[in-house]
């Protein structure tokens, strides 16, 4: 089934906003084993006008996002009849409902928010819960002209997630007959780059017949992804293990953190991150998942080296000696947020993320990572990646949080 988007809006193209929906859309028409084959942003206004035309000569299915609002250039509804030779008439029921989502509001209707009511001869009006706008869908053959089933969709997000998930899913997979989704796995591998994978296994990849294979490199992370039937996968997936299940962080699309927390809870263990360079990164990614709570308990954000020596007592005379970019800081760290969280394990990661503060000795791009694991001894790594500030503390974080999921492996599960 060919599925085309248009995303119609000034404000994509002069880069205000960001293009969600293509991404959005295309994520959430996968998952029911369908893809988006062509995507176009188009200017508020007559320019929709041209897109929809060509469209609807290639496409089965077409997803317009934006221009339903009142104003002169929300357009979509008056040109999408035009291009098919439909009417437009009020839809009674459509009218009542924005009526009624200003009256909820104790807000006046303008009279411009009545055009918001109006639909093609024959459409189907699709309700919009979270805001004025609703939405219209075309279905196929209305006219002579238009062989494809079309949706006209609000631009705000909050509006349009719900209503594709309730109006448009439903009925592009009775028009696509698709019953069964395709499989997807996603492992995500750290500590390896897209060249190891296309040196190590792409060949062995490549020939297995029926399977659809591609990598995406973020900082700090590849993802293998693979598409086919199960025993396609599983053939994929023992390839590839086989060579690389050091380096695996997930097979279920988990991230670093989401793993972390799965290994720290099935331990019953708690962790602790002392951090310099990373500024508190590891703490923002561990406490975004749900049920963090459970297992991170404290998270020490000591940049200057003051804060060091008072947080974590970090000896004075140590960072004089060894500087505080150096094994035995970050040893001292992550031993010192063990002793003041209470946690079973802490890690610890001071560096220079640049573009001043290097030496000869300790370059831009240096970090030293360490862990301490309550009856263990505490060992430290050094990391060395110079890169922008921000690309170096999500490199860095994600470095550590590794070097804890490591231990955590060696640790046996509890439940
Ligand atoms: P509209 O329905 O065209 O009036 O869009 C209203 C608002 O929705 C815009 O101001 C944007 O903030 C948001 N929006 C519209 N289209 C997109 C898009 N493609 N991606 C992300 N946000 C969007
Ligand atoms: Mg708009």
């Amino acid at each position: 089934m060919r599925i085309e988007i248009i995303n119609t809006g000034t404000e994509l193209l002069l880069g205000n906003t960001l293009n969600t929906h293509a991404a959005w859309f295309g994520r959430e028409l996968f998952k029911l084993g369908l893809r988006v084959s062509r995507q176009s942003t188009v200017p508020d206004g007559e320019a929709i006008h041209e897109v929809l035309t060509e469209a609807i000569m290639r496409a089965d299915a077409i997803l317009v996002t934006g221009g339903l609002g009142p104003t002169s250039d929300d357009l979509t509804r008056e040109i999408t009849a035009e291009v098919l030779g439909l009417d437009l008439i009020t839809d009674e029921a459509a009218l009542r409902s924005i009526e009624a989502f200003f009256a909820l509001r104790n807000y006046p209707m303008a009279d411009a928010n009545r055009k918001q009511a109006l639909v093609p001869v024959g459409a189907d009006v699709l309700p919009n819960p979270n805001g004025t706008a609703p939405g219209v869908y075309i279905p196929p053959r209305l006219n002579g002209r238009s062989n494809c089933a079309i949706w006209l969709l609000p631009g705000p997000p909050r509006e349009l997630h719900p209503m594709v998930h309730a109006e448009v899913v439903p009925r592009l997979c009775a028009l696509s007959g698709i019953d069964r989704p395709v499989e997807v796995l996603e492992l995500k591998f750290t500590g390896i780059g897209e060249s190891d994978f296309h040196q190590g296994i792409d060949a062995q990849l490549a020939e297995i017949s029926g399977l659809e294979y591609g990598y995406c490199a973020h900082v700090g992370e590849v993802d293998l992804r693979l598409i086919g039937e199960t025993a396609v996968l599983e053939k994929a997936r023992e390839i590839t293990l086989a060579k690389f299940s050091d380096f695996l962080v997930s097979d279920d699309g988990s991230s670093m953190e989401e793993t972390l927390v799965k290994l720290l809870d099935q331990r019953g263990m708690t962790m602790a991150a002392a951090e310099s360079c990373t500024g508190g990164l590891i703490c923002h990614r561990m406490t975004n998942v749900s049920g963090s709570s459970r297992v991170f308990c404290e998270g020490f954000i000591t940049y200057a080296n003051e804060a060091k020596i008072r947080s974590l007592s970090v000896p004075q005379e140590m960072i004089e000696r060894e500087g505080a970019v150096s094994e035995a800081v970050a040893c001292a760290m992550a031993e010192g947020a063990l002793a003041a969280s209470g946690a079973c394990i802490a890690v610890a990661v001071t560096g220079i993320a640049g573009p001043s503060g290097g030496t000869p000795e300790k370059p831009v791009g240096t970090a030293w990572v360490a862990v301490a694991l309550r009856g263990s001894a505490t060992q430290a790594k050094r990391f060395f990646q110079p890169r922008n500030r921000k690309d170096f503390k999500q490199a860095v974080s994600q470095y550590a949080m590794n070097q804890v999921r490591r231990q955590l492996l060696d640790i046996p599960a509890s439940r």
